[in-house]
């Protein structure tokens, strides 16, 4: 008997983790999900229809999804009366991997971001944001086919820890004063403070997850991102922590560029770069670049930047995992786009594709090529929601569920 009050468990098994750490996938595995906001039911419906059309196409009924609905956002709070019940997140840390639409963050009141806080509460501590583009997609560079991207993105540390004392209240001025005493620091008195703790076991963590991404997949480089020339103890130490971490643990399979002067040898190759360098690079060279790792704000800024050389955030798809217990949530990273809720129009193929994600991690790989192959091909038709439809010359434009309806014919 499930001990939760709204959440109904349904027919089907636990995700486990095994002795060596990897998940143990049932026949059928639950897997939670939240509907989201907005445009979420809409889009979750779709991407629903287009998961267990591919689960069913390439299983033939021996497996399925146990879909296990949690709640979250306004749903939430007019089943509960709060938009992030316990109950939802002992839910997915009960059953480790969850798919989410996206939800709204109420103005005010000191409400905290509902991402935010689930990927604290479940310490998921790679944002993980793979970047390339879909012949047929419009793109605002000339070659957005050169862009295939995985950024890793520390989600626990940095600036966004939350650490901030407000300008003129008595603690950022005993703050100020502190710095002085203690470390001769001047800051002016009328600051705010910021602090931005960056830890070697944090940064680690986060580079190693990249690094065996890029072993998984045979990716040619995985590149640091950081401005340690300036904030060289955090910053600069992160840069410190990858190249330590390739000799203490990869040796064998990976070397960084301070080790091999950028000739890997046919292992995989860890360099680094500027953060700066790095923005103008990705649109000058972006060929150059595969798998990235970087900390919390500057992954923040690159997950944009380069989503918009492929086509915009409205398709691209993002997860938080934490790879040490495989709990993991997959989200749409774009907003609930509130205008057009049960308007039956919206591109679902954000959630789509973080589903992708999510049956690579349950190890489903053949699913997950199927949906792939499938989203490829509808694109390739100029079959797609109103936002593409408007950028392209001879689309077909459709509703989100006759996208969806569109992409599972094309499973067969
Ligand atoms: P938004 O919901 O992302 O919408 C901004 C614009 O992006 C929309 O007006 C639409 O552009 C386009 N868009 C978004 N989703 C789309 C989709 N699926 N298909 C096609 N176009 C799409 O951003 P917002 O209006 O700033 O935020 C609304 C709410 O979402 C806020 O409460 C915010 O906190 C929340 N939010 C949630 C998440 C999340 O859960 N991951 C992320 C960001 C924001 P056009 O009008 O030009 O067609």
């Amino acid at each position: 008997m499930s001990s939760y009050k709204h959440i109904r468990v349904p027919e089907g098994e636990k995700l486990e983790v095994g002795v060596n750490g990897a998940l143990k996938i049932p026949q059928k595995p639950i897997i939670a999900f939240i509907e989201g906001d907005g445009t979420g039911p809409d889009i979750w419906r779709a991407s629903r229809m287009i998961f267990d059309a591919a689960v069913q196409h390439c299983y033939g009924g021996e497996r399925s999804i146990a879909w296990m609905e949690v709640f979250a956002g306004e749903k939430a709070n007019a089943l509960m009366g709060t938009y992030l019940p316990d109950e939802t997140v002992e839910a997915i840390r009960e059953y480790r991997v969850a798919i989410k639409g996206p939800l709204t963050t109420p103005v005010g009141g000191g409400f905290r971001s509902l991402n935010v806080t689930l990927r604290q509460t479940l310490d998921l501590f790679a944002c993980v944001r793979p970047v390339r583009w879909f012949e047929g997609v419009p793109s605002p560079v000339r070659e957005p086919q050169n862009v295939d991207m995985v950024i890793f993105r520390e989600n626990t540390e940095d600036v966004y820890s939350g650490l901030e004392l407000e300008a003129g209240t008595p603690q950022a001025q005993e703050f100020i004063r502190f710095a002085k005493e203690k470390f001769n620091w001047n800051i002016r008195p009328d600051s705010g403070i910021g602090v931005k703790p960056i830890s070697a076991s944090g940064s680690k963590r986060l580079i190693r997850a990249a690094i065996r991404y890029a072993l998984q997949h045979n990716r040619k480089s995985v590149t640091l991102v950081h401005k340690g020339n300036i904030m060289k103890y955090t910053e600069g130490a992160f840069r410190k922590y990858g190249y330590e971490l390739v000799r203490e643990e990869f040796s064998d399979k990976a070397v960084g560029w301070e080790d091999c002067n950028g000739n890997p040898n046919g292992k995989l190759l860890v360099k680094d770069a500027i953060a700066d360098i790095f923005l103008q690079q990705i649109l000058t060279r972006p060929k150059e670049f595969d798998v990235i790792a970087t900390m919390n704000l500057n992954g923040d800024y690159i997950s944009d930047a380069l989503a918009a050389q492929v086509g915009g955030i409205g398709i691209a798809p993002g997860a938080n995992i934490n790879y040490e217990t495989g709990a993991a949530v997959f989200e749409a990273t774009h907003g609930t786009a509130p205008k057009y809720a049960n308007l039956d129009k919206v591109n679902p193929s954000s959630v789509v594709l973080s589903g992708v994600m999510m049956f690579e991690h349950i190890g489903w790989n053949e699913v997950a090529d199927a949906i792939l192959n499938a989203l490829v091909r509808t694109f390739q038709a100029k079959i797609v929601t109103y936002d593409f439809a408007r950028l392209m010359d001879g689309a077909k434009e459709v509703r989100c569920s006759e996208f969806a309806q569109a992409v599972v014919e094309r499973l067969k």
